[in-house]
């Protein structure tokens, strides 16, 4: 029998309205089910926004160090059960055991970052226009919070936003991916475990479509953060501009890295492959082009390809295992789907291709990593997001096509170059068009203190996510005068 996960609705486990459930599998062997969670309706999404608004007033009274504290004891939980949270998170997302080990060691380093921030979050002390008068800006919680989240980071990318969303005093609803909904089960109960009240955070799980319309068009929520695709993000987006709700939304990329012809390219293979293939190729900020300056184009390509070839795949938990399955039965659809989209197109497919065959893959969604060559800029390949181990190689004639190249997409999340030529490196940090840029690094990685978004299609772009701008996001500014005489 296995486990059955509830909603967490006003500090209860509650079952859905609608009475039905889904099996949550194994993508790396779907005869696996991990668990069966509710197909929460509209009326679960009210009944867990009614609760946060309740609860809402008492949590944001507490002093910032209070609720600072709650987060401390998550994160000193968490470290204390690493390889258990890692396991857990390989059988239901499907990326490699190290892989999840880094993920949960990241959302213990948030909890603590944004404990931290508790002592932190302040205003400005301005000079009065009168005598013995204070003017001061304060930050002050914005009041009830959904959050939406996708399912590649099932762990960290929830506490990313849920952290500084509770450290300054909101409540929240959260509706975790449907695919990776045991995650967010025991981030919630995690929580509480550390001492958050109930109704401060309140889970909703069920599918997207029902949720998500009752959540961001209710008038009782205050702010929506959201990552996930651009489709539906932009969608989302027209709904909560008519109510003029404060949105903060992250989305899709399409992300270059430049390979410049003065380049280690023992390095640069590996840079790429690892922004490629790591993680499946399902990170928000995977390199899914790679353009190379013609001169070494072909020796690039030959070794990029043998590193592809080599990459061991296979179940996340297993030994050795370089690169886990696709999340789910769709995904793997879709990887395959562009794949032959690309072949379509006319270009070439110089390692993987397809699904590999029999074994140890017959239960999985397993696609094999996969290099495409000959990609042009008009090809949908070159466009759109395929969020898959598929990367595919540009040819530039020199670096001011690769640099265009590199922009010529809807997308702007992060983008990288290869190279050892420093003015070519600043040259592509001042024109790359992108919410972060990196030089000789993947595009994939991002440190906690940092600001993390997207430019263009990436991004609504107003606030940022991590490091001073989560408690922008989460805050909004009170200016007061006080006159004394
Ligand atoms: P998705 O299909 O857009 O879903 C994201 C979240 O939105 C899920 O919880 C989904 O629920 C929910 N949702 C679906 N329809 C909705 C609606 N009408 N209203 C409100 N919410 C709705 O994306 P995904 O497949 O989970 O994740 C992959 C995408 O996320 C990729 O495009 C990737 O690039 C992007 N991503 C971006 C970042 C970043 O920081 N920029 C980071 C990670 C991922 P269901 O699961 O129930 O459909």
């Amino acid at each position: 029998m296995s486990q059955e996960y509830r909603n967490f609705i006003a500090g209860e486990h509650v079952a859905s309205s609608s009475g039905n459930t889904t099996e949550v599998r194994n993508p790396a062997d779907t005869d696996e089910v991990l668990g069966v969670v509710p197909a929460s309706t509209a009326e679960d999404a009210r009944a867990a926004i009614g609760a946060a608004r309740e609860a809402f007033p008492k949590w944001a009274g507490l002093t910032p160090p209070e609720r600072g504290r709650v987060l401390h004891r998550a994160a000193n939980i968490l470290e204390g059960q690493i390889d258990e949270w890692a396991a857990a998170l390989t059988r239901e997302e499907g990326k490699t055991r190290i892989e999840s080990q880094r993920e949960i060691v990241r959302s213990v380093e948030l909890f603590r970052y944004f404990a931290g921030e508790a002592w932190r979050v302040g205003g400005d002390m301005l000079p009065a226009d009168t005598p013995h008068t204070l003017l001061y800006s304060a930050r002050v919680p914005v009041g009830v919070a959904a959050i939406i989240t996708p399912w590649n980071f099932p762990l960290s990318i929830p506490v990313w936003k849920i952290a500084p969303a509770l450290v300054v005093g909101n409540t929240v609803v959260f509706k975790p991916a449907s695919a990776t909904p045991i995650m967010a089960a025991m981030l919630v109960k995690l929580l509480h475990e550390a001492g958050l009240p109930g109704g401060v955070l309140n889970l909703v799980i069920g599918a997207g479509g029902a949720l998500g319309d009752a959540l961001v068009t209710d008038e009782r929520i205050d702010a929506v953060s959201f990552t996930g695709s651009f489709a539906v993000g932009h969608a989302l987006y027209q709904k909560t501009a008519a109510r003029m709700t404060r949105t903060h939304l992250e989305m899709g990329g399409k992300n270059p890295i430049i390979v410049a012809a003065d380049a280690d390219l023992n390095k640069a293979v590996q840079i790429v492959a690892q922004a490629g293939f790591g993680l499946t190729g399902q990170a928000c900020t995977a390199a899914s082009r790679v353009i190379v300056e013609r001169p070494v184009v072909k020796e690039f390509t030959a070794r990029f390809t043998a590193a592809a070839q080599a990459l061991k795949v296979g179940p996340g938990l297993a030994d050795g295992v370089q690169m886990g399955p696709a999340v789910s039965k769709g995904q793997r659809a879709t990887d395959l789907e562009y794949i032959e989209i690309a072949r379509g197109e006319g270009v070439e497919v110089l390692a993987g291709g397809g699904a590999p065959d029999g074994g140890a893959f017959a239960r999985g969604y397993f696609v094999q990593p996969t290099v495409l060559a000959g990609l042009r800029p008009e090809m949908r390949i070159a466009q759109e997001e395929v969020f898959g181990p598929v990367v595919g190689v540009m040819e530039a004639a020199d670096m001011e096509e690769a640099l265009a190249l590199a922009n010529n997409t809807s997308y702007g999340l992060s983008a990288g170059i290869v190279t050892n030529d420093l003015r070519q490196a600043i040259r592509f940090v001042e024109g790359a068009e992108a919410g972060m840029v990196k030089v000789n690094q993947g595009t994939v990685g991002a440190s906690i203190q940092a600001p993390f978004g997207g430019f263009k299609h990436s991004g609504s772009g107003m606030f940022r996510e991590m490091g001073k701008g989560a408690i922008e996001f989460f805050t909004k500014i009170k200016t007061v005068y006080i006159d004394g005489q």
